[in-house]
């Protein structure tokens, strides 16, 4: 089962993902994080995507691709794979088919997340993570806020705002967004495995109600 997580920046993809996988046992696999790691690591690839990601733009596809078609390879994913934030490209898009095609399966479902603009800088902004990289899990101050200030309530880490959240970043992802990535939404729309999920306002929306709509799907 392959399935993607299609969706603007802060439209709730990585919390969907992360909920789907637990439901699912399938694991989720999100370029993103996978970047954060190798920035922290300080690795070669880590120095690279930071020179891109901290003016929010988007790492170069031959970059992303290498790294996504190395990760398909691996065991885990076998049965399956949650992709979050990947493909982000129409050129993206096209190799993961060939990938894919290469290893005898296909994109099985494709989510379109979707959220009124004027929500999603908000979001973004108020927007802080678990710092744990065992845990990752998100909060929002103003939607979602943690119990106690700062501090993960799972896990008991510190949370962080992610450099790209900030204000000055956000325009550029934005953008990004409009520009380069939602053109796949046409390209899987032709294919016939889309569905768009409006995702309303509330925190609990965003998570929880709009995985379990999902996970109806398989049933
Ligand atoms: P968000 O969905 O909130 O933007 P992600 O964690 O998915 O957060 O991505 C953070 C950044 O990592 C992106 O802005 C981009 O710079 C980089 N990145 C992640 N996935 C890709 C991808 N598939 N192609 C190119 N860049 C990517
Ligand atoms: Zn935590």
């Amino acid at each position: 089962m392959v399935i993607i997580m299609l969706g603007a920046p802060g439209t709730g993809k990585g919390t969907v993902a992360s909920i789907l996988t637990e439901k699912l046992g399938v694991p989720q696999v999100s370029t993103g994080d996978i970047f954060r790691a190798n920035i922290k690591e300080g690795t070669e690839l880590g120095k690279l995507a930071e020179s891109y990601m901290s003016q929010g733009k988007l790492v170069p596809d031959d970059v992303t691709i290498d790294l996504v078609r190395n990760r398909l390879k691996e065991d885990d994913v076998k049965n399956g794979i949650i992709l979050d934030g990947f493909p982000r490209t129409v050129l993206q898009a096209q190799e993961l088919d060939k990938m894919l095609e290469e290893q005898g399966r296909k994109v099985d479902l494709v989510i379109n997340l979707t959220t009124p603009r004027e929500e999603i800088f908000e979001r973004l902004v108020n927007r802080r993570v678990c710092s744990n990289s065992n845990c990752k899990t998100v909060y929002n101050i103003v939607l979602n806020p943690p119990k106690v200030e700062g501090i993960c309530d799972k896990c008991g880490g510190e949370l962080i705002q992610r450099k790209d959240d900030r204000k000055e970043t956000l325009e550029a992802r934005l953008e990004d967004y409009e520009k380069t990535t939602s053109p796949l939404v046409d390209y899987y729309e032709e294919k016939g495995n889309l569905r768009t999920e409006i995702v309303s306002k509330s925190a609990n929306r965003m998570g929880k109600d709009v995985a379990e709509d999902i996970i109806k799907l398989f049933n």
